[in-house]
Formats: structure tokens, sequence, C-alpha cells
């Protein structure tokens, strides 16, 4: 599997921005990469391919931070697109890196990092998701939900930040794509059938929590950059308590028409 990023990932470069008081954008315009700033060192959530890390840290340098602040990398899932320049990132900063431990079996394995086509270096992982015990830097507890479905180990991210004066929760849901959930994928790669029905159950169960920030692994999921281009005044755009439920319900809908 291949993407035209690869051969020109200059033309998809974004500017950063910021989706909380503290939290940043700092993917492309094709696949998320988020930056929190704790306060006491940084953390980097996905870490695009290995020809997109060059923008990522562009971003995070244009922001006013030093890459080499990044003290935790969160990896949604051991997929090309966001696990790709997590090696690089995680030597040139020193950071640790989390993975889902499900995961595990994935790194190496073109076939199944969907890198058959480009070369997805092999990572480090220094630690798996213990999702009971969240995430802690500085000002931000990050809270991992095992997430299983689009990969088996993927992992969504919730924190809470402020913005426009309040106390927001930003969700991000680690792996939406159905391609890697059809039977025939399943089969091909000797994985479990049963990801099908535990995706759909977990997108239902996520709709209950009350996300009033809806982030994209992927912007285009939740039309981040459309609707972030569309500001007015110095409203937070992204702020809507009725986006996220709506988004889960969609897709879990979206499944059960084309996948079940
Ligand atoms: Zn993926």
């Amino acid at each position: 599997m291949s993407h035209p990023i690869l051969n020109s990932p200059w033309a998809y470069a974004c500017e950063p921005f910021a989706v909380s008081d503290h939290a940043y954008y700092v993917g492309n315009t094709w696949v998320g990469s988020y930056l929190l700033d704790s306060g006491d060192g940084l953390i980097l959530i996905d870490c695009g391919m290995p020809q997109t890390v060059y923008q990522i840290f562009e971003s995070i340098r244009k922001l006013g931070f030093d890459p080499r602040d990044i003290r935790l990398i969160l990896v949604s899932h051991a997929h090309y697109d966001h696990a790709g320049g997590a090696e690089a990132i995680r030597q040139y900063t020193g950071a640790e890196l989390y993975l889902g431990k499900e995961d595990l079996p994935f790194i190496g394995h073109p076939e199944l990092l969907l890198s058959d086509l480009i070369h997805c270096p092999d990572f480090q992982v220094d630690h798996v998701y213990e999702d009971e015990h969240p995430l802690c830097l500085g000002r931000f507890t990050v809270r991992t939900i095992h997430t299983p479905g689009h990969t088996p180990g993927a992992r969504s991210f919730f924190f809470e930040d402020t913005s426009d004066g309040a106390v927001q929760l930003c969700g991000m849901h680690g792996g939406l794509g159905f391609k890697t959930l059809k039977r025939e994928f399943l089969e091909q790669h000797q994985l479990p059938l049963e990801l099908q029905s535990v995706f759909y159950e977990t997108l239902l169960s996520l709709r209950e929590l009350p996300v009033t920030i809806a982030l994209g692994s992927h912007p285009g999921h939740t039309h981040m950059l459309e609707r972030f281009a569309a500001k007015k005044g110095n409203e937070n755009p992204l702020i809507d308590p009725e986006f996220w439920p709506a988004f889960m319900a969609e897709r879990a809908e979206a499944f059960q028409r084309e996948v079940l």
C-alpha cells in the first residue's frame, strides 16, 4: 500500500495550529500528529512517515518548541503512516516510545505495517500501554483506551486541556480505517475475524465519552483542517460537544453497512 504523499511530501505540508491551549496539530494534510506541551517536556502523538518527519520538526519549531524536548512518543498503531517516522524521532529526541502490545508482532512485517512498497524502519518500543495507568507528564494526563480493530493493538487517546476559558476533553480515535478489517485482509494475515465485532462495539461505547474536541488520527476524519480554516474571531472552531458522539455513531453505522 502506498500513498502519493511519499513521492512529494512537501505538497502535503500543513501549518501547525493550536487545538486547545496547550495541544497543537503538527501533522500534514493527510495524516495527523499532535504535540502536547506539558510544561515539563513535550508529548508527541503519532509520527508520520520517514518522509514527513522533517515537517513535524518544522511545525514544532514554528510553534516555538524544540523537538529535542519530546519526552514521550505515543504511537496509536503500527502502520507505516503513524509509526514510520517513529524510530528517527525516538533516536533524535531520546524520548520513550509507547505502543499497544498487540501491535508488537507487526514490527518488521511490511505486509502488516502496510509498508510493502516503502521502507518502514523497525522501531524500538520502550513501553506498552497499560490502559489502567494513564500517562502523566506535567499538566497532562493522557488516558489510553484499547480500541482494537483497525489493528489489534490500536489505542485511542483522551486528555483534558483548557480552551475558550473552560476545560475541554480532547479525544482521538486511534484507528478508524475499514480496509484492514475486511474479512479477506484478516484471513490473509491470520488476524482474528472477531476484530470486526470488537471494533464495532468499541465505537458504540466510545460514543458515550463527553469529548468536546474531536481530533482526527487523519484530519479528514473530523474535517479539522476545514473547520479550523473557517475560524471566525477568537473562538476555537473545534469545540463541539455534539461532534464526537455523532462521529462515532456515523463510523459504526458505516462499518455495519460496508463491512459487517
Ligand atoms: Zn492505520
